[in-house]
C-alpha cells in the first residue's frame, strides 16, 4: 500500500506513524516544506524566547517511512505533484496542510514558523520603552501578548481584539483579563483598521502608536485542496464524508485544520484525534470492517499566561461552555501536559 502524507504538522505526523504502527510493509511518504515539525502550540513562546519549537522530522518518525522536504503543488488522480518537479503516486493520501494566516500590511504574523522567526528578530532588536502591539482577541493573541510581556517587561505590550478573551465563561474571562493586566498587558476591545507609519489604527477612531506589531490571528488554509479540484467549503477547507474521506476522492483523508468536518475549529486537540479516526478508517476498510463515524469531542480550552499563569475552561464534548475552570498553576500544568501529549502523540502515532 502506497501512501503520501502531506504536511508533517500534528495531524500528518500523527498518521504516518500510525499507519507505520497499525500496517507493515505501508510505503509511506511524508512531503513537509521544511526538513523539522514544529511545535505550532508553542510558536508564541519562540517569539519570545522561552521555547525551542522545532524537532527533525527523521528523530520524529518511525522507522521505514520516507521524508522528503517539498511542498505539495497539486494533487490528481492517485498522483502528488511536488515542487521539485516530481511526482508521487499514491492508493491513499492524507490531506494534513494545516491552516495559515493572512496578516495585515504592516504586521508581522505570529502563527508561522516563519512569521515567528522575524518576530522573534524584531522583538530582539527592539530598546528598552517601545511599544509592541498584538492584534487578536484569541487564544494566539492572548498567549502572544502574556508571553512577550513576561518575557520582556522593559516593553510596553498592548492587546487589541474586537473582544479579547470572549470565547470563556464569563468568570473565566474575567481571570483571563485579570491575568494579563497583571503582567501590564494594556488591553483594548476594538477593531483595528489599518497598521502603517509605527501607528494601529482602531476601528472607533484613534491611532496607537506602536514599534512593532504583531498579527496573532489564524484564519485562512492553504488554497492546494481548491486548487487540485476537490470540493471545498466557503472557507477554502476539503468538505468530508463522516469517515474525513474527501468527498470528491474517497482515497484522499482530510484532518486536522484542512478539514471542513462540521463543529470543529482550527486545534490541535482536534487535529490529532482526526488522524487517529482517519488512520482506524483505513485500516478496518483494508480489513473489511465498517469504519465508526467521527464527531468532534471536546474536553476544554485553554490559554498560558506567561509561564507562571494560565486559565482552562472545562466544555462540553459539543465545545459548549462548562461552569467550571482552573487557574494559576494547575491550569498551567494540565495545558503544558496537553502541549507534551500533543509532540508525544505525532511522534508515536498513539494516544488521541
Ligand atoms: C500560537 C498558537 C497556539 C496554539 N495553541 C493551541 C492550543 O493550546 N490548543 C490547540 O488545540 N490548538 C492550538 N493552536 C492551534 C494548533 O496549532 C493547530 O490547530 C494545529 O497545529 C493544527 O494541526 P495540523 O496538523 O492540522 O496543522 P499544522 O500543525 O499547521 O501542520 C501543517 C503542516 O503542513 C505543512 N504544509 C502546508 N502546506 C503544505 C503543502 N502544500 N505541502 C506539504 N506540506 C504543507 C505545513 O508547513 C505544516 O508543517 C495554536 C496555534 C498557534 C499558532
Amino acid at each position: 500500500m502506497k501512501v503520501v502524507v502531506m504536511g508533517a504538522g500534528y495531524a500528518g505526523m500523527y498518521a504516518a506513524n500510525r499507519l507505520a504502527k497499525k500496517v507493515k510493509g505501508a510505503e509511506i511518504t511524508v512531503i513537509n516544506p521544511r526538513p523539522e515539525f514544529v511545535e505550532r502550540v508553542r510558536l508564541h513562546q519562540q517569539l519570545a524566547g522561552t521555547a525551542a519549537v522545532a524537532t527533525p522530522l527523521t528523530s520524529m518518525l518511525r522507522d521505514g517511512i520516507t521524508a522528503r522536504v517539498a511542498t505539495v503543488d497539486r494533487i490528481g488522480d492517485g498522483r502528488v505533484r511536488l515542487d521539485d518537479g516530481t511526482s508521487l503516486d499514491f492508493d491513499h493520501a492524507f490531506l494534513a496542510v494545516g491552516s495559515t494566516v493572512v496578516p495585515m500590511p504592516g504586521t508581522i504574523p505570529v502563527g508561522t514558523w516563519e512569521g515567528a522567526e522575524r518576530a522573534r528578530a524584531a522583538l530582539a532588536a527592539l530598546p528598552a520603552g517601545s511599544t509592541v502591539t498584538v492584534i487578536g482577541g484569541g487564544a494566539t493573541g492572548i498567549e502572544t501578548a502574556a508571553e512577550v510581556a513576561e518575557a520582556r517587561p522593559d516593553l510596553l505590550v498592548r492587546l487589541v481584539g474586537s473582544s479579547v478573551a470572549g470565547v470563556f465563561s464569563r468568570r473565566a474571562h474575567r481571570r483571563v483579563r485579570a491575568g494579563l493586566e497583571r503582567l501590564e498587558v494594556d488591553i483594548v476591545d476594538d477593531g483595528v483598521t489599518e497598521v502603517a507609519d509605527r501607528a494601529v489604527r482602531l476601528r472607533s477612531g484613534p491611532a496607537l502608536a506602536s514599534d512593532l506589531t504583531l498579527w496573532a490571528i489564524v484564519a485562512d488554509v492553504p488554497d492546494l485542496a481548491a486548487r487540485s479540484g476537490l470540493r471545498v467549503d466557503a472557507g477554502g477547507r476539503a468538505v468530508v464524508d463522516e469517515h474525513l474521506r474527501s468527498v470528491s476522492d474517497g482515497r484522499i483523508f482530510a484532518v486536522g485544520d484542512c478539514a471542513a468536518v462540521p463543529g470543529a475549529r482550527f486545534a490541535c486537540a482536534l487535529a490529532v484525534p482526526q488522524a487517529a479516526h482517519a488512520v482506524d478508517t483505513l485500516v478496518r476498510l483494508t480489513d473489511g470492517r465498517t469504519p465508526e463515524a467521527y464527531s468532534p469531542r471536546y474536553v476544554a480550552r485553554a490559554v498560558t499566561l506567561g509561564r507562571k499563569d494560565a486559565v482552562g475552561q472545562f466544555t462540553r464534548p459539543d465545545d459548549t461552555l462548562r461552569r467550571g475552570y482552573v487557574t494559576g498553576r494547575t491550569a498551567v500544568v494540565i495545558k503544558e501536559m496537553a502541549s507534551r501529549g500533543g509532540k508525544y502523540g505525532a511522534r508515536t502515532g498513539t494516544g488521541g
